[in-house]
């Protein structure tokens, strides 16, 4: 027998639903006995966006089978939570990392270039990210919702916006990150650590100009990739600080 079934979804889940369905309770028939991971993702919100479903009131796991009558309840990750308005008080212990999709290469530089720890390459395939992201523990970032729905994916996020700079504002204040910019500490071509070098050590890869006006190099420590503060660096700066100044959701 189909069961019928009430489901609230709370906060930024409503993101995914459509509009009449948004922060109301709203009734569905449920037919075979589906697992609530299923029945959650037939609504087309990932599993990794979740961080606590109750049914009836009590917190069940994804593997839980639908009874006629349940009323249930799907919270977002907390941590992307800002509970009644308040920010969170003390740091988050968590060492943001994160695996981008092959759409998201321009997220990936500006997350770089904000010194954020970013895995990008434009040949990965769904299989590797997942991978990757589990054995070195980081977010996958996405635009493509079937890759969060896979089972394996433990950390996931699905990007809303569209345009790289809306992109990076979002995960900044998603994961609550304005207090953690370190620019200009990654390469923005392969995601290596940068650190200061002597002019000495640099030279022979300069051109005659940058050596008559610069001082001061920073060289990436895996593509050996040289970095000075050119009119690109005062740009980003600029940039940077624009980020610094607005104020956190
Ligand atoms: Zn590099």
């Amino acid at each position: 027998m189909p069961a019928e079934v009430t489901f609230r979804f709370y906060e930024e889940l409503n993101d995914f639903l459509p509009p009449h369905k948004r922060k109301v309770p709203f009734t569905a028939v449920i037919k075979g006995n589906p697992s609530l991971k299923d029945v959650i993702e037939s609504f087309n919100v990932p599993h990794t966006e979740i961080d606590l479903v109750l049914v009836n009131g009590i917190p069940k796991a994804f593997d839980y089978r639908i009874q006629d009558g349940d009323f249930i309840s799907v919270y977002p990750v907390f941590e992307l939570l800002n509970i009644n308005g308040l920010k969170k008080t003390g740091k988050s212990l968590r060492n943001t990392k994160f695996i981008l999709d092959v759409h998201l290469g321009k997220l990936a530089r500006y997350l770089r270039f904000f010194g954020f720890d970013s895995y990008y390459r434009n040949d990965l395939d769904d299989d590797e990210i997942i991978t990757r992201s589990v054995t070195e523990k980081r977010t996958i970032l996405t635009r493509d919702k079937g890759i969060l729905k896979n089972g394996s994916v433990t950390h996931g996020y699905y990007v809303r916006n569209q345009k790289p700079r809306s992109q990076l504002q979002e995960i900044i204040d998603k994961f609550d990150l304005k207090d953690k910019i370190k620019p200009f500490s990654r390469c923005s071509c392969c995601n290596g650590r940068i650190r200061k070098v002597s002019k000495q050590s640099v030279i022979r890869y300069l051109k005659p100009l940058t050596i008559k006006h610069f001082n001061e190099f920073y060289q990436c420590t895996e593509c050996k990739n040289v970095y000075w503060e050119g009119s690109h660096f005062e740009k980003l700066t600029r940039w940077i600080q624009q980020f610094r100044n607005t104020k956190g959701s």
